[in-house]
This record gives structure tokens, sequence and C-alpha cells, in this order.
């Protein structure tokens, strides 16, 4: 399935997600930084020659960021600077674009709050 539809298939919900595999290390990922909170790996369907997803390593409730109350400022921002750091560690000088999918219409398909980090390649404008 497409990206898009996978995300149109994909139920708002708080299930557990894959994610959860790939923080517990049940399921294998390729792992280019992680702390105590955030973990990032490379996107198993890259969409330019860097692209990696940046996760809380405890969703508490953040399924999306429409989700996001007051105690998640932390940890989002903590997402978007660590997101910085795996830009420069990948050797995005030339820029790199982030992006956070929200909901079906968002292009969402997996409801644990993510941070994609897409670099390489000259972007477009607008997304699609
Ligand atoms: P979309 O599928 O439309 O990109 P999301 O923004 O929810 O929606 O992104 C989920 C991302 O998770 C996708 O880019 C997908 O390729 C990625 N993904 C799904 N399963 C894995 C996995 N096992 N390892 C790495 N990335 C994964």
């Amino acid at each position: 399935a497409s990206e898009k539809e996978a995300a149109l298939s994909a139920t708002p919900s708080d299930a557990p997600t894959i994610f959860d595999k790939i923080i517990s290390k049940e399921i294998p990922s390729t792992v280019v930084y992680e702390d105590d909170k955030v973990l990032a790996f490379r996107d198993i369907t890259p969409q330019g020659p860097v692209h990696i997803l940046l996760i809380p390593k405890v969703r508490d409730g953040l399924t999306g960021l429409s989700k996001a109350e007051e105690r998640h400022i932390d940890i989002l921002g903590r997402l978007l600077y660590t997101a910085k750091l795996v830009a420069k560690q990948e050797g995005l000088d030339d820029g790199f674009r982030i992006v956070i999918n929200d909901g079906p219409q968002g292009c969402q398909s997996v409801y644990h709050i993510h941070v994609h980090l897409i670099g390489g390649r000259q972007m477009n404008w607008p997304p699609g």
C-alpha cells in the first residue's frame, strides 16, 4: 500500500504501535541516535537519501501532535533539538526538512508521535 493508503486505513487510537517494538528492540531498526528520552532510527521507506524518524521513548498520550498537552512541551522541544543534532551528524549542512504528519488528512499512519527528518536532496514545495 502507498503511504497515503496506509495513512487512510490507520485508525487514530491509543493502541500500542510498531514503534513500541522498535523502542524495545523486539523489531530491528537502524538507530542513529539514542538517549534516555529520544530514539532516532532510519525510516524503512526512505523518501530521500536521509530519512530518519525521531520518537519519544515514552509516548505518554502523545499519539500525535494534535493530542499535545502542556506537559509535553519539554519532549516536543527535545525532539526538534535532537533533529538538529542528527541533521548535523548526517552531514545535512545545506538544509533538510522536518515533517510531523497528523491524523488522516495529514497522512499519519503510526499513532506514536514522530518527527520525520528528510534530507540529502532538493525538496519541493508544496508537499504532496
Ligand atoms: P506515513 O506512513 O504516511 O509516512 P507517518 O507520518 O505516520 O505516515 O509515518 C510513519 C513512518 O514510519 C513511515 O514513513 C514508515 O515508512 C515508517 N515505518 C513504519 N514501520 C517502520 C519500521 N519497522 N522501521 C522503520 N520505519 C518504519
